[in-house]
């Protein structure tokens, strides 16, 4: 893929730079520059470009806006050091967006162009990648949102015979300011976000939509997250709104939810590995709510995390829904070293064992 720059001719003044990686909060803040490609079935993807940061002009005709074809990613560039940059996993990501745009019926966008187009946007943008200055308080990275979606002018549900993909970066600040603190979680048993033949399995907004009103409920509760269950029968944990979930048992047994219907996170994998490096036995099945709890009041589950791109990972408080409740289970000594492990990979502090930095 032949990529043409066109350098923003008025970055953000350096001072001002300085201001917002010294708190960037999360998606406040956009880079100087995008990657564009677009593609068309006679053409296929041409035009790639790399062009200031800046508002697109559709046409109110245009077909996501009102079928919601598209599908979306989320990774990190990590500043190790050394000042050397680096992202984690990114041939997975852009496997992810192949599955998604299956699903989606969207054109595949080979995963070397995929990459390509990260790193030359985060090539680019150097200079908006934080520098993390106090190991563990606060790591700061480029939060970088590669999204593809259907562009033709064209109002009827049919593929789109016009599609754009676009990566755009954004600095981010640490998810926990505090220091790291477990999430409470509402468990909604009115809503589902994933079907039997559904689109679950995809990184697509629609799922993000659905899920909007349960994350308000879970707020108006008092609680941080929304868990969903399965949608067939109503028992089996699926995992959060932006998170996968982990069960760590006494005997060194660590449950992650399988049903087919949740996104597979790329934090997720990289744990079921990392924990059989750590002598643990991970098993990917169904998890139910009632093991939840009584693995909960028996004292049998010792840990439960939830992790993420955002977050890398997070001790589970607490459990509330209509009429009942699972209290936080006791330790958090596993979930905290997972953690340690993946953001010592991610910013070159540990050996990258598993080749996962790029
Ligand atoms: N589940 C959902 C619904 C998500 O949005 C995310 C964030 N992409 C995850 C799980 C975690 O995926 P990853 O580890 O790849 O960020």
């Amino acid at each position: 893929m032949q990529i043409r720059t066109t350098r923003n001719e008025h970055p953000v003044a350096e001072d001002r730079l300085a201001e917002i990686l010294a708190d960037p909060g999360f998606g406040k803040h956009f880079t100087d520059h995008m990657f564009t490609v677009e593609w068309t079935p006679d053409a296929g993807w041409h035009d790639a470009r790399i062009e200031p940061y800046g508002p697109i002009s559709l046409d109110p005709a245009t077909a996501v806006l009102h079928y919601a074809q598209e599908t979306f990613e989320g990774m990190k560039a990590y500043r190790h050091a050394d000042g050397s940059v680096w992202s984690f996993r990114p041939e997975e990501n852009a496997k992810r967006m192949v599955r998604s745009s299956h699903r989606l019926a969207l054109p595949v966008l080979e995963v070397e162009d995929f990459i390509a187009a990260v790193d030359e946007l985060v090539r680019v943008d150097e200079r908006w990648v934080p520098t993390t200055t106090e190991p563990g308080t606060g790591e700061k990275s480029l939060y970088v949102r590669p999204f593809m979606f259907a562009s033709e002018k064209f109002l009827g549900v049919r593929p789109s015979q016009h599609v754009t993909f676009m990566v755009i970066a954004s600095p981010a600040g640490s998810y926990f300011k505090g220091g790291v603190k477990p999430v409470t979680l509402w468990l909604t048993e009115e809503y589902t976000r994933a079907g039997r033949g559904g689109m679950g399995a995809a990184k697509t907004g629609g799922n993000y939509a659905s899920s909007l009103v349960a994350q308000q409920q879970a707020i108006a509760q008092g609680c941080d997250q929304v868990v969903f269950l399965d949608s067939q029968e109503g028992r089996y944990v699926e995992e959060l709104g932006g998170m996968n979930m982990y069960f760590v048992y006494d005997d060194g047994r660590i449950v992650t939810p399988a049903t087919g219907t949740i996104l597979e996170g790329i934090t997720r994998a990289s744990i079921i590995e990392l924990a059989g490096k750590l002598g643990h036995q991970v098993e990917e099945r169904r998890f139910s709510i009632d093991e939840w709890r009584e693995g909960v009041t028996s004292g049998a589950i010792r840990e439960i995390f939830a992790c993420g791109t955002a977050a890398v990972v997070t001790p589970v408080g607490g459990l509330r829904w209509d009429g009942g409740e699972v209290p936080a289970p006791p330790e958090t000594e596993l979930t905290m070293k997972v953690r340690q492990a993946l953001v010592d990979v991610q910013f070159g502090r540990a050996e990258d064992t598993f080749g996962w930095l790029h």
